[in-house]
């Protein structure tokens, strides 16, 4: 019953109910007060004192607080833990109300809506995306509100892989209906990384309609509505700054799958887990935060349109030519600030002083950077300088306005400059004029009485008083000072004309601060306009950025420009693994080339292990990928065809994520490979059916490769340890066998890390074991027993699948079933029919991989 209530928990009490999804942060005078169920959370996560209070009712309400001035802290905790809080403020005075103050929600923080600085991270977008969901397809936009960035997507596929995308771009909220809210939170295992939100209102408002000008797909639409009708209902307040979405077409793009980026480490290295030996940790030689997160979109989505990857290509061996054009450019780039998020800040109407001053010295730089880039020819040069605008005017006229040391606070006076506003300069005079003729006065009272210790001070209480040590009191005229405070040791006075002045300067100063904060209120109102031409700017800054970036890069290490081919054809000439160049400190990298094409369009890799088979694979991949986002690559000479997709998989004992990879992981993943693949695409196969026994592992490896050869004829590196497989060039004649060489010098063995075609010698484990002075005895008996078993293996040798036959039995979407059908079926009997069904039965894409675990293994003990 609320009626039991204080009219303010009441009030309260409804506010909350509308807010349940949030920590409702109540304001109570310097306090944001939490009550109820929030507060006993709250005063756990953040560690604060969980109180009490009298409510009306018969218990005792939990209740806890955070001070005004230091809440930054805790909403950053809260937020940061995958929370929201909902800010709710006194929105009127005080003093003027009647009953209780009214109270209202100004907006509501969450993970996904930061715009402020300590809660961002600056070479990081802060992603909240909006979902609409139509069977298999996916239509979403994503929003970086401090940025004003969105861009609008579709995928089709399924739900697993779309949400592993989605968290591997960096995804801190998602907004979807009721339904998806519910189906993820309970079946999806987000892991926290991401806070799922509802929005059910999908129609575009008529405010935002400028915005969605360039979408077609009613899906994308309804997502784009969804977005803004959820930014509508927690920031509360226009957006000036949120750019049109721009609609980012699949066939306009490279395709990457959460599983690929992780594998190629394209933005994070898989053991660290950080920046730190990644592509983006190579290539990253930007200048600013907005460079830094261009880079770091162009290295997530290259480009599969060959006329924009030659623009930025051209570019780029432009400014290698002109060193020092560049070097001058860096120079002005260290100065420029983060201008797009100064924008945002300044159309939220949350701009300091200092923003301000940071917005104009940026500006300052343009004028060099565009008479630099002016010097370079090209296409993508002038398209940089087009759109690189000056605003002399808005940098005149800020200088002219903003002290450039201007505090961050908008209350505490100091900002704007003299010479700006009349009637603020003579209220300055007069606040200064008053402080000399105060300085004056001191001398002449200590002339006059001849207390040689007297001074004047001031305090808040008692305004200016002239003070004198009680040793000197018998001097004090006591005719013109009237007394006004007494302390241990001195009395305070203060004199008629001491009161004129101090109401003068005292006015003044009131004055001057009201004044200052409303001029800094209409000359941020007055930035506002030029936000399109702005963020236009910053846009073209951050594109030279990076690519300032990639000609630094690519000159430092000897990289070269790659020719985009037409026709399908790989040919790198002393191709490098970029990072793994980086790292190497003492040895030397070896350089390797790569031949493919149309007859030539799958490599089955061998060699031993720590060879180089998986350093040689992603090379290309990363080679592939360099090319597409327009950077030179590393190698002597590079032509490759743009590849709409790149699939990276690896063999589950490589287990290289944290022991999540088990073999229906490996397996699920190879599936989405299979299924998605075309003949542009690039597949990288690691390893695959390492995770199970070796009949098995070999049999799957075999069928797949099969697979790809015959359907697909994606370019394909496949590496295995199975030398058996190697017999398969004999019948598919798009397959060649190349190993990686090791020799064994002087009693050791040493990887050249060089390919070669052919065949790798398999003896190497062995040789590994003498090399670790295991008893002769023992490496001999080894070396007899390898070779009977080699023998066996030749009797025994899977015969190669009529590949024809093999097609027809294929099942494009179920992989486990296609390798069963293709190679094991000889030994199948009744039992493993069963099992088939059972398998058939499992829904895998709704099961979290402990049942998927438990699944297998009811299957596998069915079989013995
Ligand atoms: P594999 O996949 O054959 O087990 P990796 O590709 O993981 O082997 O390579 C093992 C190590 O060998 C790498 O970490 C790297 O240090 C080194 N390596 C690989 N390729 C080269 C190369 N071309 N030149 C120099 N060192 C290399």
């Amino acid at each position: 019953m609320m009626s039991q209530y204080t009219p303010m928990i009441q009030q309260y009490l409804s506010i909350k109910a509308a807010h349940q999804d949030a920590f409702l942060f109540f304001r109570l005078g310097d306090f944001y007060e939490m009550f109820f169920d929030d507060a006993v959370q709250a005063a756990q996560i953040l560690e604060i004192t969980l109180t009490s209070r009298d409510g009306g009712s018969q218990d005792r309400i939990p209740m806890c607080g955070v001070p005004y001035h230091s809440s930054a802290g805790y909403i950053k905790t809260l937020v940061e833990n995958g929370y929201k809080v909902a800010i709710c403020e006194q929105v009127e005075d005080p003093k003027q109300a009647v009953g209780v103050v009214k109270r209202e929600v100004i907006q509501i923080i969450t993970p996904g809506t930061v715009i402020d600085d300590h809660l961002l991270q600056d070479r990081e977008n802060n992603y909240l995306v909006s979902i609409e969901r139509e069977n298999d397809l996916f239509a979403y936009v994503l929003c970086d509100l401090s940025t004003g960035e969105l861009k609008g997507y579709t995928y089709i596929g399924n739900q697993l892989s779309f949400i592993q995308l989605l968290l591997s771009q960096g995804v801190k909220e998602i907004v979807g209906d009721e339904e998806l809210h519910t189906d993820w939170n309970e079946k999806m295992s987000l892991n926290g990384q991401a806070s799922i939100s509802v929005q059910q209102e999908t129609t575009v408002e008529e405010k935002f309609q400028h915005l969605t000008i360039d979408i077609t797909p009613l899906p994308l639409l309804k997502a784009a509505g969804r977005l803004f009708h959820y930014l509508n209902y927690t920031q509360k307040r226009s957006f000036q700054h949120l750019k049109p979405v721009e609609y980012q077409q699949n066939d306009l793009r490279m395709k990457l799958d959460a599983f690929s980026k992780r594998n190629l480490e394209l933005t994070e290295s898989i053991r660290a887990k950080g920046k730190k030996g990644s592509l983006l940790w190579l290539l990253d030689s930007t200048m600013t935060a907005m460079g830094a997160r261009k880079l770091k979109q162009w290295v997530e989505e290259p480009l599969f349109v060959k006329k924009t990857i030659e623009k930025r290509l051209q570019l780029v061996e432009e400014l290698i030519n002109e060193f020092f054009i560049r070097e001058e450019m860096k120079e002005q780039l260290k100065s420029v600030y983060d201008m797009e998020r100064l924008i945002a800040k300044i159309s939220y109407g949350n701009a300091s002083p200092r923003d301000l001053v940071q917005l104009k010295r940026s500006l300052l730089s343009v004028p060099v950077l565009k008479e630099k880039i002016s010097q370079i020819p090209g296409e993508y040069a002038s398209e940089i300088y087009e759109k690189m605008k000056d605003h002399k005017e808005l940098a005149q006229f800020l200088d002219s306005a903003v002290h450039d040391e201007a505090p961050v606070q908008i209350k505490e006076g100091g900002i704007i400059k003299k010479g700006y506003n009349a009637k603020l300069d003579e209220y300055k005079d007069a606040s200064m004029n008053g402080k000399a003729w105060i300085a004056a006065l001191e001398q002449k009272e200590k002339t006059e009485t001849g207390i040689k210790s007297l001074k004047i001070g001031f305090n808040k209480i008692f305004g200016y008083y002239i003070e004198v040590t009680k040793s000197n009191l018998s001097m004090v005229p006591a005719e013109r000072y009237e007394r006004k405070q007494t302390l241990a040791n001195a009395e305070r006075y203060v004199t008629p004309e001491l009161k004129e002045k101090e109401r003068i300067i005292l006015e003044a100063e009131e004055k001057i601060s009201g004044l200052e904060h409303t001029l800094f209120l209409e000359v941020r109102e007055y930035v506002k306009q030029y936000i399109p031409g702005l963020q236009q700017l910053a846009s073209a800054i951050s594109e030279l950025d990076v690519i300032q970036s990639f000609a630094a890069i690519s000159e430092q290490y000897r990289y070269v420009r790659p020719t985009v081919s037409e026709d399908g054809k790989v040919n790198i000439v002393g191709g490098r693994h970029p990072v793994v160049e980086k790292v190497m400190d003492a040895q030397e990298y070896v350089p390797n080339d790569i031949f493919l094409n149309n007859e030539r369009n799958m490599l089955l890799i061998t060699g031993p292990n720590m060879a180089g088979k998986s350093t040689y694979m992603r090379q290309l991949a990363l080679t592939a990928i360099m090319m597409q986002i327009g950077c030179f690559v590393p190698a002597e000479q590079a032509e490759l065809p743009m590849f709409d997709q790149i699939f990276t998989r690896i063999g589950a004992a490589d287990d290289l994520v944290g022991g999540q990879s088990t073999f229906m992981v490996e397996m699920l993943e190879t599936n989405f490979a299979l299924t998605s693949a075309t003949e542009n695409s690039l597949i990288l196969l690691d390893e695959i059916g390492r995770g199970t026994s070796t009949y098995d592992g070999m049999a799957l490896a075999q069928s797949i490769i099969e697979f790809i050869h015959e359907r697909i004829q994606a370019k394909t590196l496949f590496s295995t340890h199975y030398h058996e497989l190697t017999v398969l060039e004999n019948s598919l004649p798009s397959l060649k066998n190349v190993f990686v060489s090791a020799v064994e010098e002087n009693g050791s063995l040493v990887f050249l890390h060089k390919v070669i075609d052919g065949q790798a010698d398999k003896s190497f484990g062995i040789q590994v074991a003498e090399l670790a002075d295991l008893p002769q005895d023992v490496i001999q008996r080894a070396k007899t027993i390898l070779q009977t078993y080699e023998k066996q293996e030749k009797n025994e040798a899977l015969p190669i699948q009529e590949v024809s036959a093999a097609k027809e039995e294929v099942q494009e979407s179920q992989l486990s079933l296609f390798a069963e059908k293709s190679t094991v079926s000889r030994k199948r009997d009744l039992k493993e029919n069963d099992v088939l069904k059972d398998l058939k039965a499992l829904n895998v894409l709704e099961m979290t991989p402990l049942e998927a675990m438990n699944a297998l293994y009811k299957l596998h003990t069915k079989l013995k």
